[in-house]
C-alpha cells in the first residue's frame, strides 16, 4: 500500500476530485456566490443563440452562397437592409409568417444579387438539424455554469417556423430563462428585451454576463450595465467567460486525456453494460477519457447520453491480495453515504472481470469547487475561515460515524493504530532505505516510546486534505470527500494532524504547495493549534495536548512514503518524472517531523508536576538504599534512599530518591539516556577526537543533541533563580540540578549533548542576567538551541590571571565603536567552528578603581583581527573540537552596544557569571569519581593476583572504602553549597562554594588515581575514561580558579568568623 497523493496524484485526485456529487448543485436565488477570481459576483450568464450557441445565419449564408454561386454577402446585406423595419427584423419580432418573410426576403436578395436567389433553400439549411446544432463547447459550459450555481438564460432574436413553432433548436432544460423575440414582439438591441430577461432571472444588470456575436446587441446590453462578451470563436468566448465566473467551463474534463493505448478498455462491452445498468438510450457515441497519470487504479471519465460518470478499476495483471482494493473504496463510500457523510455517489461495483477485464466501480461525475491552493487566494479572510471550519466539521462527521450501525466495525483492526502504523511505515522505510537519514533514525526510536496512551477508534480517511474536498460554490459547505483509498479504522487525530501538514510546507514546495511562509492568522486560516481545538470542540471532547506527537507521526509517515517513491525512481519504476527529484524530500519531511518531536518532548517535560513551596530544609531521608546502573553510578552508599520529596526549592535532597516526581522522572530518563545513547558511543567519539577530522564537531554529538532535546533533557542547568519564569530552561533548583549534573559528569561527552557544558552555560547565564533583548535574540537564543557555541576570554599569558585585576587586554572606545587589543590563552571552545561568540574581558579604564577597570564585551567570532595562534593541550589532550586556544586580538572593532551592562562592570559580571555555574564542575567531578570507582570495582572483582582476587587484597579494600567516603563527603558539600545557593543566594553560599572548589578536584583526582592504580597499566591507556578523567580533574584545579585562591577565601572567611567568637588568644591559666 502507498499513499498516492504525492506522486500518483492524478489517478485518484483528478478522478475523484472531479468525481460524482450525489446531487446536482442547487442554484438558489438570493445566495451570494463566492468569487474565486476577479472579485466580482455574477449570478447568471445570458446567451444569444445564433452565432453563440449555434452557427450564426451570416456564417451559414456565406457557405451556402459559395455552394450556390450566389454573390458573396447577398444574404447578409438583405438581413440588415432597412434596419428595424426591414423584413428580417419584422420576422424576428413575429410580425410576419414564414411564407411572407421568404417571399419578401427572396425579392430583396434577388435585387441585391441581381439574379434569382433561392432563399427557401437557404432557410431550410439554416433551420436544419444538421446545421442548427448546439456547439458542444457551449453545452459543456452551460452544464458547468449551472453546476457552479449560476443561472443560465437564452436571449435570442428568433422567428416562427412554418409549423407555427418558434425556432429554438436547443434543449430548453439547459436554461432557467428563455426569451424569444418572436414571442415577445421585441428584438435585441431593444433594451426592453434585456430588461425582460433580467426580470425573469430576478437579477440586476451587473449580476449578469451576456454573450452575443453582434456588436450592436452587446452595446445595448453594456449600456444597461450588463457585462458583455463578444463571441467570435465559441471556444475563446468560453475561456473568457471562465475567467469571469471563476469556474472551469471548457469542454475538457480537467486532467483527462485520450485513453492510453496500454490502458484501453473494451468500449462496446462497457457501453452495453452501462446502458443496461442505467437504462440509458442516448444518442451519439459514448465518450471515454482517462484521468492523467493513472497507474495505481486506472480511472476513466465517461459521458453517455446525459450521464457523466467516473469509472475506477483495478490495474490489469497479477496483484497482491491487499493492493488496489477498489472493493474497499466502494464499500466505505457506500456505507458513509448512508451515514450522511458527503461522499461521491457510487452507483455500481462490478466484480465480473469479463466486462472490461478487471473489476471496477462507477460513480457519478459532477464538478464542484476544489481549492487546490490551500491559502485560498482571492477569498476574504472570513471565507477562508469558513472553508477551514467546514473542512473541520466534515472530518468530525466522518469520525462520528457509528461503526456498528454502518457495518464498518470490521473495516480495519481496532486499537493500537498509531503503533501499528509506526511499525508498518518503519518496515516499509527500511525496505526502501537508500542512505541513513538521521532524523528518520531518531523518529524510529522516538515514536514508539511516545505513543499516545488513549486512542479512539473511528473511520479514518488517511489522506484528508483540502484538495480532496469538493465544496459548494456558493457557500462553505463540503459536498463530497474524495480519495478513500487509504481509509481504515484508526486514531482520528491522525487525520486531524494530516490536514495540517500544509501549514508547515513552504509555498514553493515542489510537490505540494503549503503556506508556511504566510501569515495564516491574517489570511483567516486557523493555525494548527486552532484547528485541533476547533475539532475537539466540535467533537465534544476535551482539547488534546499532544497534537505535536500526531504532527510528528504524520510527517514521519509522509517521509517514509517519499522514500519509497524515491527508491522506485532509482529502479526506474517511478510513477512520474517528479519522483526522480525526490531524493531530498524524505529528509525534509523527517526534519519537520523531528521538530514536532522536539516540541512534544519539551511539552511533556514542562507539564510534569510543578514545584510546590519549601517544606523543609536540611532533610535526610531514610529507607532502602538505591541500586544504580553499572555505568559508574552509585550502587551502594551511605546515602539513604528517600521517601519521595515534597518539592523542593530549599529542600536539601541528598539522594535522587528524594527528588520531586517531576525531577525524578527527568533523572531516570537521563540515566536511561546515558545508558542507551552516550556510553555505547564513547569509543566512536573518542576515535573522532583522535582523527584528522577532530576539529570538526562529530555528527554523532549533533544527533544526540537532537535526541536529548526531544527527551526534554536540554538546558537543565539554568537555575530557577536566574530564570524564574522558566523561559529558557527547565527551572530546576541548584540542588536538583546537582543530582542530574553528576550523572552528566560520568561521561566527558555528555554535558555538550544536553547543552549543559562550559563555557556555554556560564555565557548563557550571563546573557540571561545581563544581556539586552537584542543581545539575547542574537546570541542567547541560538546558544539555548544548541546551534552555536561560545567561549570566554579572560586569561592572559603575560599576567597571573588568577587575579583578574591583572588583566591587560584593552577595550578602547573609538569613533562610536570599541577597539579590542590583547593576547589571551586557555580559551576553551574557541577552536570549535560552531563558536560564534567570544565573551571578552578587558580593561576599558586602567585609571579607574581596581575593580572598575574591567569590562565585558560580546565579540562576534567573525570580526576581523581575531587570530588563533595554536591549540594548547592538557597532558597531551587537545580536547577537540573546542580545544583551549591561544589567541591574539588585534584592533578588533565591535559596536558599542556589544558591551555588557556598561563599561567598568566586568568584575561584577564575572562574579555573576560564575554564580551557580561555579559549582557545575564540582557536580560533574562527583560523577567522574563515581564512574571511576565503579570501573575500579568491576576490575578488581575480575582479576586475580598472588592467589586471590584483587578485591580480597586489603589495600584494595581500603582504597575502595577511602574512595566511597571521599565521594560521599564531597557530594554532601556540593549539595550543601547548592542548597545554600537555593535558599540564601550565591553570596551567602560563598564559603561553601569556595570549600567545594577546594575539595572536589583533589578528591576526584585521588579517587581516579586509586582506580587507575587498581587497573594496572590499562588504567593509563585510552581504553578507559580514567586517564582523561584524571587529566581534567587536575586541570580543574586551575580552570575553576587555582586551589590556593579558594583556600585563601575559605581561610579569610574562617578567620572573619573566628573574630566574631572572640576566643581569647592565650590559654587561661586557672
Ligand atoms: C583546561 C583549562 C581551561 C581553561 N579555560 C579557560 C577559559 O575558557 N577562559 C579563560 O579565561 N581561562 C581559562 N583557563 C585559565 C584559568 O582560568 C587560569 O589558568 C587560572 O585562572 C589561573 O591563572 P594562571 O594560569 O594565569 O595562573 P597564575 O595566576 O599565574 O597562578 C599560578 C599559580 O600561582 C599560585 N597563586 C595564585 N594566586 C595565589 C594566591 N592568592 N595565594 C597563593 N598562591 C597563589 C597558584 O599556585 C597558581 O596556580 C583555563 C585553564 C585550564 C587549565
Amino acid at each position: 500500500m502507498s499513499v498516492r497523493w504525492l506522486f500518483q496524484p492524478s489517478a485518484l485526485h483528478w478522478a475523484w476530485r472531479t468525481a460524482a456529487l450525489r446531487s446536482t448543485l442547487g442554484r438558489q436565488r438570493g445566495v451570494l456566490r463566492w468569487t474565486h477570481s476577479g472579485g466580482h459576483s455574477y449570478r447568471a450568464v445570458i446567451f444569444d443563440m445564433g452565432g453563440v450557441l449555434i452557427p450564426s445565419p451570416g456564417t451559414v449564408a456565406a457557405e451556402w452562397e459559395v455552394q450556390n454561386h450566389i454573390p458573396s454577402g447577398t444574404i447578409l446585406k438583405a438581413l440588415i437592409r432597412d434596419g428595424d423595419s426591414g423584413p428580417w427584423m419584422r420576422f424576428m419580432r413575429g410580425e410576419m409568417t414564414t411564407e411572407a418573410f421568404l417571399e419578401e426576403f427572396g425579392r430583396l436578395c434577388s435585387e441585391i444579387a441581381k439574379t434569382s436567389v433561392p432563399v427557401n433553400s437557404f432557410f431550410s439549411l439554416l433551420t436544419s438539424e444538421q446545421v442548427a446544432k448546439q456547439f458542444p463547447v457551449m453545452t459543456q459550459a452551460i452544464s458547468q455554469i449551472r453546476a457552479g450555481g449560476l443561472q443560465t438564460a437564452v436571449l435570442t432574436n428568433n422567428f416562427y417556423l412554418s409549423n407555427g413553432k418558434s425556432f429554438l433548436p436547443l434543449d430548453r432544460k439547459q436554461f432557467d430563462v428563455v426569451v424569444e423575440s418572436c414571442l415577445e414582439g421585441i428584438c435585441k438591441p431593444d433594451p426592453r428585451i434585456y430588461q425582460l430577461c433580467l426580470q425573469r432571472l430576478g437579477l440586476q444588470p451587473s449580476e449578469a454576463i451576456f454573450l452575443d456575436d453582434l456588436g450592436q446587441n452587446l452595446k445595448a446590453a453594456a449600456s444597461l450595465g450588463i457585462h458583455t462578451i463578444k463571441v467570435g470563436q465559441p471556444e475563446a468566448a468560453v475561456k473568457e467567460l471562465e475567467a469571469l465566473v471563476g469556474l472551469p467551463l471548457s469542454g475538457d474534463i480537467p486532467n483527462t486525456r485520450p485513453v492510453r493505448k496500454t490502458m484501453e478498455i473494451p468500449v462496446d462491452a462497457l457501453e452495453k453494460y452501462l446502458k443496461g445498468l442505467l437504462g440509458t438510450h442516448g444518442t451519439g457515441p459514448m465518450e471515454l477519457l482517462q484521468f492523467d497519470h493513472g497507474q495505481s487504479n486506472p480511472t476513466y471519465y465517461i459521458r453517455l447520453a446525459d450521464r457523466q460518470l467516473v469509472l475506477r478499476k483495478k490495474p490489469p495483471g497479477t496483484l497482491l491480495p491487499s493492493a488496489h482494493a477498489i472493493e474497499r473504496e466502494f464499500k466505505i463510500m457506500k456505507a458513509l453515504e448512508n451515514a450522511g457523510v458527503p461522499v461521491p455517489t457510487v452507483l455500481d461495483l462490478c466484480e465480473d472481470s469479463s466486462i472490461i477485464g478487471t473489476p471496477f466501480y462507477l460513480m457519478e461525475y459532477c464538478p464542484g469547487v476544489i481549492y487546490k491552493d490551500p491559502s485560498l487566494p482571492g477569498l476574504e479572510p472570513s471565507q477562508r475561515q469558513a472553508i477551514y471550519a467546514a473542512m473541520n466539521q466534515v472530518l468530525c462527521r466522518i469520525h462520528s460515524v457509528d461503526l456498528q450501525a454502518t457495518g464498518l466495525d470490521s473495516f480495519g483492526k481496532q486499537g493500537d493504530y498509531i503503533l501499528r502504523q509506526v511499525q508498518t511505515w518503519t518496515k516499509q522505510y527500511r525496505a526502501v532505505e537508500t542512505s541513513s537519514v538521521p532524523a528518520m533514525e531518531r523518529l524510529i526510536q522516538w515514536l514508539p516510546l511516545h505513543i499516545p496512551k488513549q486512542q479512539r477508534t473511528t473511520v479514518v480517511h488517511g489522506d484528508f486534505r483540502l484538495d480532496n474536498l469538493i465544496f459548494h460554490p456558493e457557500k462553505a459547505e463540503v459536498l463530497a470527500v474524495l480519495d478513500w483509498e487509504l481509509s481504515t479504522l484508526g486514531d482520528p487525530f491522525a487525520d486531524v494532524a494530516y490536514s495540517c501538514l500544509l501549514h508547515y510546507l513552504p509555498s514553493s514546495f515542489p510537490i505540494l504547495k503549503g503556506f508556511r511562509d504566510m501569515d495564516v492568522t491574517q489570511l483567516g486560516i486557523p493555525t494548527m493549534e486552532e484547528y485541533f481545538r476547533m475539532y475537539c470542540l466540535q467533537m465534544g471532547i476535551p482539547p488534546i495536548d499532544n497534537a505535536n506527537f500526531y504532527m510528528a507521526f504524520s510527517f514521519f509517515r509522509v517521509a517514509a512514503i517519499l522514500q519509497g517513491v524515491y527508491k522506485r525512481s532509482l529502479t526506474g519504476q517511478a510513477s512520474s518524472a517528479i519522483a526522480e527529484q525526490s531524493g531530498k524530500f524524505p529528509e525534509f519531511m523527517a526534519e519537520l517531523a523531528w521538530d514536532f518531536a522536539i516540541k512534544e518532548g519539551f511539552r511533556v517535560f514542562k507539564e510534569m508536576p510543578a514545584s510546590k513551596p519549601v517544606v523543609r530544609t536540611y532533610h535526610a531521608w531514610a529507607g532502602s538504599r538505591p541500586q544504580r546502573t553499572p555505568a559508574g553510578v552509585r550502587s551502594s552508599s551511605s546515602v539513604a534512599a528517600a521517601a519521595p520529596s515534597q518539592e523542593t526549592k530549599g529542600g536539601l535532597i541528598i539522594s535522587p530518591e528524594g527528588l520531586s516526581p517531576r525531577v525524578r522522572k527527568l533523572y531516570d530518563r537521563l540515566l536511561q539516556f546515558m545508558k542507551e545513547n552516550v556510553y555505547p558511543l564513547e569509543p566512536e567519539l573518542q576515535r573522532h577526537q583522535a582523527s584528522a577530522d577532530r576539529w570538526s564537531p562529530s555528527p554523532l554529538i549533533e544527533d544526540l543533541k537532537e535526541k536529548a532535546k526531544a527527551e526534554g533533557l536540554w538546558n537543565l542547568f539554568l537555575p530557577l533563580e536566574t530564570d524564574p519564569e522558566k523561559k529558557y530552561g527547565a527551572g530546576l533548583t541548584n540542588v536538583e540540578y546537582a543530582h542530574l549534573c553528576e550523572v552528566m559528569g560520568m561521561s566527558l561527552y555528555a554535558p555538550e549533548i544536553f547543552n549543559c557544558s562550559a563555557p556555554d552555560t556560564g555565557n548563557m547565564e550571563l546573557l540571561v542576567r545581563y544581556g539586552t533583548e537584542e543581545q539575547k535574540a542574537r546570541w542567547l537564543v541560538p546558544l539555548l538551541e544548541g546551534r552555536i557555541r561560545s567561549c570566554f576570554a579572560m586569561t592572559e599569558p603575560k599576567v597571573a590571571s588568577s587575579d583578574a585585576s591583572n588583566i591587560e587586554a584593552s577595550i578602547r572606545e573609538e569613533d562610536g565603536s570599541y577597539v579590542i587589543n590583547g593576547h589571551k590563552w586557555w580559551i576553551t571552545g574557541i577552536l570549535d567552528p560552531r563558536c560564534k561568540l567570544c565573551v571578552f574581558m578587558g580593561k576599558t579604564d586602567p585609571q579607574a578603581p581596581r575593580h572598575q577597570q574591567q569590562s565585558i564585551i560580546l565579540v562576534p567570532m567573525d570580526t576581523p583581527g581575531i587570530n588563533i595562534i595554536r591549540p594548547l593541550s592538557v597532558y597531551g589532550l587537545e580536547d577537540p573540537p573546542g580545544g583551549h586556544g591561544e589567541v591574539r586580538f588585534k584592533d578588533v572593532r565591535v559596536p558599542k552596544e556589544n558591551i555588557v551592562l556598561g563599561p567598568g562592570r566586568g568584575f561584577e559580571i564575572a562574579q555573576g557569571r560564575l554564580g551557580p555555574g561555579r559549582i557545575h564542575h564540582c557536580m560533574r567531578l562527583i560523577g567522574y569519581s563515581e564512574r571511576a570507582l565503579s570501573l575500579m570495582k568491576t576490575r578488581v572483582m575480575s582479576r586475580t593476583a598472588f592467589g586471590k582476587p584483587l578485591v580480597e587484597h586489603g589495600t584494595i579494600l581500603a582504597d575502595i572504602a577511602r574512595s566511597r567516603v571521599d565521594i560521599e563527603q564531597a557530594r554532601l558539600l556540593v549539595l550543601k553549597a547548592a542548597h545554600l545557593m537555593d535558599v540564601a543566594g550565591n553570596k551567602a553560599a560563598a564559603l561553601e562554594i569556595a570549600m567545594i572548589k577546594m575539595v572536589a578536584p583533589s578528591m576526584a583526582y585521588q579517587v581516579i588515581d586509586r582506580a587507575i592504580q587498581a587497573f594496572g597499566a590499562a588504567g593509563l591507556s585510552s581504553d578507559y575514561p580514567l586517564a582523561p578523567f584524571l587529566a581534567w580533574a587536575r586541570a580543574l584545579r586551575f580552570a575553576d580558579g587555582p586551589d590556593e585562591v579558594h583556600r585563601l577565601t575559605v581561610a579569610k572567611m574562617e578567620l572573619r568568623n573566628h573574630s566574631r567568637l572572640q576566643e581569647p588568644a592565650v590559654p587561661r591559666v586557672l
